[in-house]
C-alpha cells in the first residue's frame, strides 16, 4: 500500500464512501480509513446509515407493515390471512441480510473504482497528515494531497437513562430486538423516535412516547405536524408532549422511568425503554490540537458553504458538521468536495434538502414552512389537496392525509412542500426537482400527471394554491 494519496477521507459512511468514489471517478487516487471492522476483523463500510441506521429501520418498517396489513388491513380487499404471526429473529435476520448485502455492496464498488481501503481510526494531522491506528494498536501514518473527515455522528445519551443495551438501549439496540416487549417505552419524539416507535408498535407493543417539549414535531410544518399527529395517535402510539424524563431504573427485568410534566411527576414501567434524543457529531479524537480545523459551539467540525475546514486542504462532510443529519445530505457534500479538489467549481443548494419521517403514511418536506415564511416576512400562498379526494389513493384504501404546497405570493415560485401521505418521500422528491428548477407552481399546474396516480395529489396541490383545483371544492377564489 501506497502512504501517499490525493485524496484520505475518514469515515466510509454515506458522506464519505461517496466522496472516495467519486473522488477515484475523477483520477484522484484516494484512500479510505475506516474504523469499524466486522467480525473477521475486516473492515465494514457504509456507516451509520447502512449499518444501524437509514437501510435496518427501513427494512424493519416495511416487515412490521407487512404485519401489520395482514392483520388489520388485507381483510378490507376480501383477502383472509388466518392469526398471522411474526417470527422476530427472522424479521431481524432478513434486516442483517440487507445490510450485508449493502455494505458488502460498498467494498465491491470501492474495488471497481480503485479506492483503497485503510482499517483503522484516523486522526488528521498537521500538514495533512493522516494518523491510522489499526485494529491491533499499530499506528502508521499517511500522507495525502487532501483530507475529507466525514466521522458522521453518535446517538446522544442523557444521564437520567443510561444506555445498558439490554433493557434501556439506543437506536442501534433497539434494531436487535429478539421479542416484541410487551410494553415500549420511548423517550424523543423525533424522527428516529417515531420510526422505531412505530416498527415494534405494529408488532403489538404498547408504545408510550416521552416527548420534553410542548409541540409535537417543531421542525414541521404546523398543519402537517397536526395531522401526522392525528394519524400516529389513531394508530395507537401514546405521544405525550411536555414529559421531560429525569430517571430511569431497571429493576426486577423492567424499566421504571420517571418524568415530569406540567401536572407533576409520573411513572412508567416498560419492558423496553428506547433512548432516540437525538444525534451528536463524533468530533472527539479526529484532529491534533496544531492541525488547524477547528469545532463550533456545538461541537461540529466548523466549516464553510464548500465543506472546507480552517485548515488549507482539509474538508468536512456529513453529519460531523452542520446542517440537518441526513445520508443524501452528506453525499451530495461529498461529491461537492471531491469536484472541488479536482478542480471544478461545484456548489450545494442547501436550501432545498427534503427530509422524510418513514412511518405509514410518510411524512415528507422540502423548503420553508408556513411558520418559517410568516417569521421571515415572505408573502406566500398555499394549497392543500387530501388523499380522501385522490381516485389512487381510495383505490388502495391509503387516503389519510395532505399535500401542501408553499409559494411566493407575487412570483409564484414554489417555495415549500409539506405531505403527509402515501409514498410521500417519493411524492416530495417531484418538487423538489421543481424547486431545483426555479418552478412555479403554474408551472406544476401545467404539467400533465399521469391518472390515476398519487402525484395527482400533487398537481391538485399546485393548482389550488390559486383557486384552480378541479377534484375538490377550492378554499380560495380563482385568480
Ligand atoms: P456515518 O454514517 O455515521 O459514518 C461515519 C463513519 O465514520 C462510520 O463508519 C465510523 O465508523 C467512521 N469513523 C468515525 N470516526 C472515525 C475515525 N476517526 N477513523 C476512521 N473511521 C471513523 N438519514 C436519512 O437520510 N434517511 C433515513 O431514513 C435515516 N434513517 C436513520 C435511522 C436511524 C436509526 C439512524 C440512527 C440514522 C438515520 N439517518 C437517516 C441518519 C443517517 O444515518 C446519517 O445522516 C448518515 O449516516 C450520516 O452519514 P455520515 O457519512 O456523515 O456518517
Ligand atoms: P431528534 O433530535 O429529532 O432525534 O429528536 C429528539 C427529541 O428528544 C427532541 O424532540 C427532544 O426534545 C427530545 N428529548 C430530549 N431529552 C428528553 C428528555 N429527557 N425527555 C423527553 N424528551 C427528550
Amino acid at each position: 500500500m501506497s502512504d501517499k494519496f490525493d485524496v484520505v477521507v475518514i469515515g466510509a459512511g454515506p458522506a464519505g464512501y461517496v466522496a472516495a468514489i467519486k473522488a477515484a471517478q475523477l483520477g484522484l487516487n484516494t484512500a479510505c480509513v475506516e474504523q469499524w471492522i466486522d467480525d473477521k476483523g475486516k473492515p465494514r463500510l457504509g456507516g451509520t446509515c447502512l449499518n444501524v441506521g437509514c437501510i435496518p429501520s427501513k427494512a424493519l418498517l416495511d416487515s412490521s407493515y407487512k404485519y401489520h396489513e395482514a392483520k388489520e388491513q388485507l381483510s378490507l380487499h376480501g383477502i383472509s390471512v388466518k392469526d398471522p404471526t411474526i417470527d422476530v429473529p427472522a424479521m431481524i435476520g432478513r434486516k442483517d441480510q440487507i445490510v450485508n448485502q449493502l455494505t458488502t455492496g460498498i467494498t465491491g464498488l470501492f474495488k471497481a473504482n480503485g479506492v483503497t481501503v485503510i482499517q483503522g481510526t484516523g486522526k488528521v494531522l498537521a500538514g495533512t497528515r493522516v494518523q491510522v491506528t489499526d485494529k491491533d494498536g499499530n499506528v502508521s501514518e499517511v500522507q495525502a494531497g487532501n483530507v475529507i473527515i466525514a466521522a458522521g455522528s453518535l446517538p446522544v445519551n442523557i444521564p437520567p437513562a443510561p444506555v445498558d443495551g439490554e433493557h434501556i438501549v439506543d437506536s442501534t439496540g433497539a434494531l436487535e430486538f429478539q421479542a416484541i416487549p410487551e410494553r415500549l417505552g420511548v423517550i424523543g419524539a423525533g424522527v428516529i423516535g417515531l420510526e422505531l416507535g412505530s416498527v415494534w408498535g405494529r408488532l403489538g407493543a404498547e408504545v408510550v412516547v416521552l416527548e420534553a417539549l410542548d409541540e409535537f414535531l417543531p421542525m414541521m410544518d404546523a398543519e402537517i405536524a397536526k395531522e401526522t399527529g392525528k394519524i400516529l395517535k389513531k394508530q395507537g402510539l401514546d405521544i405525550r408532549l411536555g414529559a421531560r424524563v429525569t430517571n430511569a431504573e431497571v429493576k426486577k427485568g423492567k424499566v421504571a422511568v420517571s418524568y415530569s410534566t406540567s401536572a407533576g411527576e409520573h411513572t412508567e414501567v416498560f419492558d423496553k425503554l428506547i433512548v432516540a434524543v437525538g444525534r451528536r457529531p463524533r468530533s472527539e479524537e479526529l484532529f491534533s490540537s496544531d492541525s488547524g480545523i477547528t469545532l463550533d459551539e456545538r461541537g461540529f467540525i466548523f466549516v464553510n458553504d464548500y465543506c472546507e475546514t480552517e485548515a488549507p486542504h482539509v474538508y468536512a462532510v456529513g453529519d460531523v458538521v452542520r446542517g440537518p443529519m441526513l445520508a443524501h445530505k452528506g453525499s451530495e457534500e461529498g461529491v461537492m468536495v471531491a469536484e472541488r479538489i479536482a478542480g471544478k467549481k461545484a456548489q450545494m443548494n442547501y436550501d432545498i434538502i427534503p427530509s422524510v419521517i418513514y412511518t405509514h403514511p410518510e411524512v415528507a418536506a422540502v423548503g420553508k414552512t408556513e411558520q418559517q415564511l410568516k417569521a421571515d416576512g415572505v408573502p406566500y400562498k398555499s394549497g392543500t389537496f387530501p388523499f380522501v379526494a385522490s381516485g389512487r389513493a381510495l383505490a388502495s384504501n391509503e387516503f389519510e392525509g395532505m399535500v401542501k404546497i408553499l409559494a411566493h405570493e407575487e412570483t409564484d415560485r414554489v417555495l415549500g412542500c409539506h405531505i403527509v401521505g402515501p409514498s410521500a418521500a417519493d411524492l416530495v422528491q417531484q418538487v423538489v426537482i421543481a424547486m431545483e428548477f426555479g418552478s412555479s407552481t403554474e408551472d406544476l399546474a401545467m404539467i400533465v400527471f399521469g391518472h390515476p396516480t398519487l402525484s395527482e395529489a400533487v398537481h391538485e396541490a399546485a393548482l389550488a394554491v390559486d383557486g384552480h383545483a378541479i377534484h375538490m371544492p377550492n378554499r380560495k377564489k380563482r385568480k
